[in-house]
């Protein structure tokens, strides 16, 4: 790995003049943002987020980077560019001479990626309880627990514990038929086999399996064949002791369009969620990743990060990649200038603005379409005091400010008012469905500001 790095700076310094001339923005959008994977003999492989970046790099820049390459080499090398998944097959295949009992075959069918594990996975109060439920499946699939209803804001680990659920199980027993599908492949397959008349296929591959995990359910909502194909085969998984995970970015009972008869399917296990992780679990989350990936960050600086970036996981890796990636291509280690502008890159912005109690009372009046003043007056009039509320009781849920403090910011309100606020509006959701869909679209637009 970092053979390739090293070699992969080196190859930047060289032609990274020329590259800039096919196109500046190009080659640091595509060819910059590439990560060098491999460099053993005379294969050198770069790993690229998606196909476009693969596409990119092969149609435009590989002349170059091949010339590049073979003089640094000093001879012919042959460059590979994979996305993650590719190479994540690569890895299986790996594996699958580590462990005869599994082929690579055996992998790709499980659609498993090995790289999210138990032992990789940081534990925090934020996803304790989740993390103890998936381990306990992984244990003993098929006695506890089932379904297992993972649910949480995205970019929080619920693909990982799922991930990590299922390699466990096929480590553990390589008899069992483990398959991970996203919801989207879900859909795209009972489409493609009601056209090719193929559904019985379809039903013969999903209703022999021990563990079927089925990722961002929500999306299945409103597809209506998708969600009759999805109830039988849950009940034949279920009638016959098989094991059914699923993940989710909200509750059951707040999927939109979701049959009932699935909702109640669903919160017949064990229901979980995954919250963001506190201060102490993102430090721990990025010096786990630090350590794996070799970086060289100061503790400053991981505090520094934790600070910031606080809303999503999948964020904090983004800028640790990035760091890693200046820091070796500059030969510079991470200073906190260069890591502040890596976390406004990532986040945009927006993640490290400060939302202040103001900006959150603009927000829900600007979701409503009314004027901000009004929360903060003392107008009685009936639905300003109904959004006056849940705008408290979103300001309760996104932020730390203590009561006393969000009814300062309300126009000088008591603290009991808030408390009260927070009572009505939580009592209202659970009476009206329509209601709470709306506080918590609400809660989910500001908290995708924070
Ligand atoms: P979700 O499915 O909830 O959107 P993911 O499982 O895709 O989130 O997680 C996003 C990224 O954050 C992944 O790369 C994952 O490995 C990482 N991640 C999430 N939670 C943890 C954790 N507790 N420890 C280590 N890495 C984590
Ligand atoms: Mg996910």
């Amino acid at each position: 790995m970092e053979k390739a790095v090293e070699f992969w700076n080196k190859l930047i310094d060289l032609i990274e003049e020329e590259g800039k001339r096919i196109s500046q923005f190009g080659f640091e959008t595509w060819v910059k943002t590439a990560t060098p994977y491999y460099y053993e003999d005379d294969l050198f492989v770069l790993s690229v987020k998606m196909d476009i970046n693969k596409d990119m790099i092969q149609n435009r820049y590989m002349p170059l980077i091949q010339t590049g390459a073979d003089i640094l080499h000093k001879g012919k090398l042959t460059i590979k560019i994979e996305t993650e998944d590719d190479l994540n097959d690569l890895y299986a295949k790996e594996q699958a001479r580590k462990n005869p009992l599994h082929n690579e075959s055996f992998y790709k069918k499980s659609g498993l990626f090995r790289r999210y594990t138990f032992e990789n996975f940081v534990i925090g109060d934020s996803n304790r309880f989740a993390w103890a439920a998936a381990r306990a499946v992984s244990e003993a699939p098929g006695t506890c627990y089932n379904p297992l209803f993972l649910y949480g804001y995205v970019g929080l680990g619920k693909t990982h514990l799922m991930h990590a659920i299922g390699n466990e199980i096929v480590d553990n027993h390589p008899e069992l038929k483990v398959l991970y599908v996203t919801s989207e492949d879900f859909v795209i397959s009972v489409i493609e086999s009601i056209r090719d008349n193929r559904i019985n296929e379809l039903r013969d591959k999903y209703r022999t399996l021990d563990v079927l995990m089925i990722d961002d359910i929500q999306f299945i909502a409103g597809k209506e064949r998708c969600q009759e194909e999805f109830f039988h085969t849950f009940n034949h998984l279920y009638n016959s002791g098989k094991h059914v995970i699923i993940s989710s970015d909200r509750l059951p009972n707040e999927i939109t369009q979701l049959d009932d008869r699935l909702k109640t399917r669903f919160i017949e296990g064990l229901t979980c969620d995954i919250k963001q992780p506190d201060f102490e679990t993102r430090c721990a989350i990025i010096k786990k990743k630090i350590e794996k990936d070799n970086l060289d960050i100061s503790d400053e600086i991981v505090n520094m990060i934790a600070e910031k970036v606080k809303a999503n996981i999948r964020e904090l890796e983004g800028v640790l990649n990035k760091i890693g990636a200046y820091s070796s291509l500059s030969n510079k280690n991470a200073t906190k200038d260069m890591v502040s502008d890596i976390i406004r890159e990532i986040t945009g912005g927006t993640t490290t603005k400060v939302m202040t109690a103001d900006t959150i009372i603009y927000e829900v009046a600007k979701y409503f379409d009314i004027d901000p003043k009004l929360l903060k007056d003392s107008t009685r009039k009936k639905d300003v005091v109904a959004i006056r509320q849940i705008c408290m009781y979103v300001l309760k849920e996104v932020t730390d400010i203590s009561l006393p403090k969000i009814g300062e910011a309300m126009g000088g309100r008591h603290h009991s008012t808030v408390m009260y606020a927070e009572e009505e509006v939580k009592k209202k959701m659970e009476e009206d469905e329509a209601y709470k869909n709306k506080v918590n679209d609400i809660v989910n637009t500001i908290r995708n500001m924070l």
